[in-house]
């Protein structure tokens, strides 16, 4: 279709592969379809997959017209890449090569033995998106067209109606038809504008969160959200982490920076005082914003953003209760993400790389802790060896959500790098100074990401403790506003969030209108209804509850929300 096309990297991935191009023009949903049919094609062809090894040199012959190949072999000749991307690799002598037809490509394999064994009637492209060779901003944009492949039409289906479904709960889209964030330029890329709707679920997670901490020990802290230049010298920030942070701003002559992490503050308050082996541990947690530069090309609507709040927490002990320590927060993260409904958690451990800072028998008792910590809450996990950070040991916690896909929420990060930086003390029982052990938490990870995450979870239909109106009143012609409004008066009072509709739609355009809004409860509000002191109530499932009283009403609401219940 395109003889002066070039070929770029085309990979399997999960769930199916992409290849990128680089074409004479834009691809369209036609050429999609006109290539799946050519596909069809070469597979009813039975054509066989030769696979041969050829030399730099040659290869270089047979890829003289493609570019992207060139640099490809000419990167793995020298060992400046290997096939994943990956720097300073050995150098390859030898070029792997398959042929099928009339197509010849660079390919590491194994493949089938020929284009028949793939099954005609379960492939499908999916779509076509912009994509930089190499990843890198600086160089040539090309078309990759994804695809997806599967052993029959039947699991081919299956995948594509849970595409259909991610798509529809993608929080981007779910953001916009529900009112609830935006982003705008004047801002930069990547901060969000929080709405009202999406501020009120925000503000009640957030409350949930603080009182939770009160309960488990927490203190809840505030601090700044600029620290100078020496502040990052110090915590090492500007030597290993720069790239991450916004460029600096002058105030009375002296650099300052907005703050890529919270822990150096918390420092600065353990450091107010001289603290005694009786104050600990100290749990300090705050809703900390913090602001990282991230390249443009990698930001995704909440998912990944410039300026995001961590429920951070920093807990400072002494070795004796370490693992006590960890125990509990493995505990108390888990209820938390239990709360929000995310019941199914495994654990992943990393222990300690080659390149490491700190005392030796530290690492190895806090990953001792850590690892006790996870037998004896009896959480699946892996181990990942070697794979720490090289200031501590830590357990991240990664979720299944309602589409069985994971992520990445609560981190528990030992940190041996920050005490000794700053200098950390307390006195203990033998009236000697100590160095307290530190240990950062972040369990929702960032409230925006939860929030994303959240959303995506629930497809915007949030139980009711969460939803940012729990029931909307509807009264079916304008001499029942007065009513309604009544009725929203007495729920507000009862501490529901409610909305009247006294819009001049009709009724059955009202209950839509809430059924889109994902509104719990609709409260139906005719003549019978304003004479009886009641309302009519439909669940967002479009189950009719029928008359009720507002009492009865709002008992059954209430209750539902103190048991964190869907409906
Ligand atoms: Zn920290």
């Amino acid at each position: 279709m395109f003889p002066e096309g070039k070929l770029a990297f085309g990979p399997p991935i999960e769930n199916g592969f992409y290849y990128d191009f680089d074409l004479p023009r834009a691809l369209t949903p036609e050429d999609l379809a006109e290539i799946e049919e050519r596909m069809k094609a070469i597979i009813k062809g039975r054509y066989s997959f030769e696979y041969r090894d050829v030399s730099v040199q040659e290869a270089k012959e047979m890829f003289a017209e493609q570019p992207y190949k060139i640099d490809q072999i000419e990167k793995l000749a020298s060992g400046e890449e290997d096939e994943h991307g990956e720097a300073g690799s050995e150098p390859v002598s030898e070029m792997s090569i398959y042929t099928h037809h009339k197509f010849t490509d660079l390919c590491r394999g194994p493949h089938l033995e020929n284009t028949s064994q793939i099954p005609a009637n379960a492939f499908k492209l999916l779509n076509v998106a912009g994509a930089y060779w190499r990843g890198d901003e600086n160089q040539q944009m090309l078309q990759r067209i994804y695809g997806t492949v599967w052993p029959s039409r039947k699991e081919l289906k299956k995948h594509l109606a849970w595409l259909e479904e991610v798509e529809k709960r993608d929080h981007r889209r779910l953001g916009k038809e529900l009112d609830l964030f935006s982003f705008h330029e004047d801002a930069g890329a990547g901060l969000v504008y929080w709405h009202p709707r999406g501020a009120r679920v925000r503000g009640i997670i957030e409350d949930f969160w603080r009182a939770r901490h009160y309960e488990g020990g927490y203190e809840v802290v505030y601090t700044p959200h600029i620290g100078r230049a020496r502040l990052w010298e110090t915590s090492g920030h500007l030597d290993f982490y720069r790239e991450g942070m916004y460029a600096p701003m002058d105030i009375d002559g002296m650099d300052y920076y907005l703050k890529p992490m919270n822990c150096p503050f918390h420092i600065k308050i353990y450091q107010t005082k001289r603290r005694s082996y009786r104050e600990l541990p100290m749990r300090w947690a705050e809703l900390g914003t913090v602001y990282r530069y991230e390249r443009s090309g990698v930001l995704h609507g909440l998912m990944r953003v410039r300026g995001f709040t961590q429920d951070d927490a920093h807990i400072y002990c002494t070795p004796e209760q370490i693992e006590d320590e960890v125990v509990k927060v493995v505990r108390f993260s888990l209820r938390m993400l239990e709360a929000f409904g995310f019941e199914s958690v495994t654990a992943y451990l990393s222990t300690m790389p080659e390149k490491a800072v700190g005392d030796p028998a530290r690492w190895d008792q806090a990953t001792e802790a850590l690892k006790r910590a996870i037998d004896v809450i009896d959480l699946p996990y892996q181990i990942d060896e070697g794979g720490g950070a090289f200031y501590g040991p830590k357990i991240d916690l990664h979720l299944r959500d309602a589409l069985g896909r994971g992520w990445q929420m609560s981190t528990i990060q030992f940190d041996f790098n920050l005490p000794d930086r700053f200098d950390l003390k307390y006195i203990g029982p033998d009236g000697m100074e100590h160095r307290p052990y530190m240990v950062h938490r972040a369990l929702l990870g960032s409230v925006e990401r939860f929030f994303g995450v959240l959303l995506e979870h629930y497809g915007g239909a949030f139980p009711v403790w969460l939803a940012p109106v729990q029931a909307m009143l509807i009264p079916i012609a304008d001499r029942h506003n007065e009513y309604a409004h009544r009725v929203a008066a007495e729920l507000k009072a009862a501490d529901l969030r409610v909305e009247v509709d006294d819009s001049s739609d009709r009724m059955q355009a009202k209950i839509r209108a809430a059924q889109m809004q994902k509104v719990p409860y609709m409260l139906v509000i005719g003549d019978r209804e304003v004479e009886s002191g009641a309302a009519a109530v439909r669940l967002r499932s479009g189950q009719n509850l029928g008359a009720q009283s507002i009492q009865d009403f709002a008992a059954m609401a209430l209750e539902a929300i103190a048991e964190k219940r869907d409906l």
